[in-house]
């Protein structure tokens, strides 16, 4: 935070945040999500899928070497990259839809950053003890105890850190090969730099900078108060029923004087990023939630209703302040917006589907030999070269046929053959997941009705039971 000028330090000195150790549904639910995403995250790359012999058998794969991108049954070519760009534009549009219903639904449970943090902030717990014991070993001075502790911590830490960034480089390459040449040493320099970067980063991000990223360095909360509104569910402090704050003692002493807080600062204690929600809305709260399960703790113990801290939308709450009663969260949930979000998501994903669904698994692409343009061959036939690329996107070889349409009495060969075998159409067998280059050449009447050039299509036809086809638009030139 910027302090003003002429009061020494430009920025306010970091406060330890030291969060306690807390049980309830918001806990329970969060240990599930962290659970299921650091099993997602460690294990996808070890799930296998058959595809036959001539591609990979991981089941998500981000083949650089030959520029595919494998997702189980979905194989994406370097040409089909706009179903990559539909999904991230799906994922941005998810987040819009996920923040104005729940807020930072996404920053307080399932957020990398937040993951890794939780889980680095339970090993600290392990090893130094809970909140209180932690403070007292930070204030403590170095002794043997602090120091060997210490080390126990970052050396668990650094272990997990590995263990992440040596997962990130199983996406990229065979897992179980790579993790073989990882330890013999013949990986690619890369595979060892990558997981040194990676390492690191979680290391520092997950163990020391961990709120600060939030606070600071992540533009999402920045970007988060355009997508909320009064109708969006935060976490939300119920001070028309929690002022005026007082101990058990004082309210008992003086009735109908104080309100439900007992300044207990339990919501506090437990915060991750430090924060009082009893001063509102702030940007530093991810809406973890594990304020509404420490506050819920409290009440239950003193006796008074749960809920003093909850999720709630702004509308509701200034209901509720009125004596009113809030609505149905499902009316809350579904609304305009959120149902805007909702189909604009789910139309990209359908059209995506069905895209993926009619696609054809044969492409074909041309280009024309621009020196020499054209040819005059003896028999006053004119001809155009072309470089033809035919792709089998299929996990097998292919036999296909390359024909031309729209150039009346066109023959086509290829610089495997003499021009007195050119025919009208020709065949090739393509290999498995791969794209054969063909030189094709094309011969056509010297006279031909209209411009001096004339447009054509080059058409690809698998010739298997599984057939399919794909056309490319192309351009024969002739004498002027
Ligand atoms: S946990 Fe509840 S009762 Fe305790 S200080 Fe926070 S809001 Fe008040
Ligand atoms: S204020 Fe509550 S919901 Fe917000 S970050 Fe802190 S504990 Fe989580």
């Amino acid at each position: 935070m910027l302090v003003p000028a002429g009061s020494g330090d430009l920025y306010e000195k970091r406060k330890g945040v030291y969060p306690k150790a807390v049980d309830g549904f918001y806990r329970r639910l969060k240990w599930a999500i962290m659970a299921a995403t650091l099993v997602i995250y460690w294990g996808t790359p070890w799930i296998r899928w058959d595809r036959g012999p001539y591609a990979p058998d991981q089941a998500v794969l981000v083949d650089l070497a030959h520029r595919r991108f494998y997702m189980f049954a979905i194989e994406i070519w370097p040409h089909e990259f706009y179903y990559v760009a539909g999904l991230l534009i799906m994922a941005g549009i998810g987040l819009f839809l996920v923040t104005s219903a729940v807020g930072r639904a996404w920053c307080g449970y399932a957020c990398p950053q937040t993951v890794w943090t939780d889980l680095f902030q339970h090993v600290e717990r392990f090893i130094d003890g809970d909140r209180n014991a932690q403070i007292r070993l930070a204030n403590a001075p170095w002794s043997a105890d602090k120091l060997a502790r210490r080390l126990v911590k970052w050396q668990v830490w650094l272990l997990i850190s590995f263990l992440t960034g040596g997962a990130w480089i199983f996406y990229f390459a065979d897992a179980p090969t790579l993790q073989r040449a990882f330890w013999t040493g013949t990986a690619a320099p890369v595979a060892y730099a990558a997981t040194g970067v990676l390492t690191a980063t979680t290391f520092v991000l997950g163990g020391f900078m961990r709120e600060q990223v939030c606070i600071y360095m992540c533009p999402w909360p920045r970007i988060q108060t355009a997508m909320l509104d009064e109708k969006s569910l935060v976490v939300t402090y119920r001070n028309w029923r929690g002022e005026k704050r007082g101990s058990v003692k004082k309210a008992a002493a003086h009735p109908g004087e104080f309100g439900d807080c007992i300044d207990c600062d339990q919501c506090v204690a437990v915060c991750p990023t430090g924060i009082d929600i009893r001063n509102g809305p702030q940007i530093g709260c991810i809406t973890c939630a594990l304020c509404i399960d420490a506050c819920d703790k409290v009440m239950e113990q003193v006796g008074r209703p749960r809920g003093l801290i909850d999720y709630c939308t702004e509308d509701d709450a200034n209901r509720e302040r009125q004596g009113g009663v809030p609505r149905p969260i499902l009316q809350s949930l579904l609304r305009p917006r959120t149902i805007g979000y909702l189909c604009v998501w789910t139309g990209i994903g359908l059209a995506m589907l069905f895209a993926l669904g009619a696609r054809t698994r044969v492409d074909i692409s041309a280009q024309q030999d621009r020196n020499p343009i054209f040819v005059r061959l003896s028999d006053g036939a004119i001809r155009n070269a072309y470089t033809v690329k035919l792709r089998n996107m299929e996990a097998r070889p292919r036999p296909m046929e390359v024909r031309v349409d729209g150039l009346q009495g066109a023959v086509l060969w290829t610089d495997a053959m003499a021009r007195d075998q050119a025919m009208p159409v020709i065949a090739a067998m393509v290999p498995a997941d791969s794209v054969a280059r063909l030189r094709i050449f094309v011969a056509a009447p010297a006279q031909a009705p209209g411009a001096a050039r004339q447009d054509f299509r080059f058409t690809v036809r698998a010739t298997d039971r599984e057939g399919g086809h794909d056309a490319e638009p192309a351009r024969f030139e002739r004498p002027q």
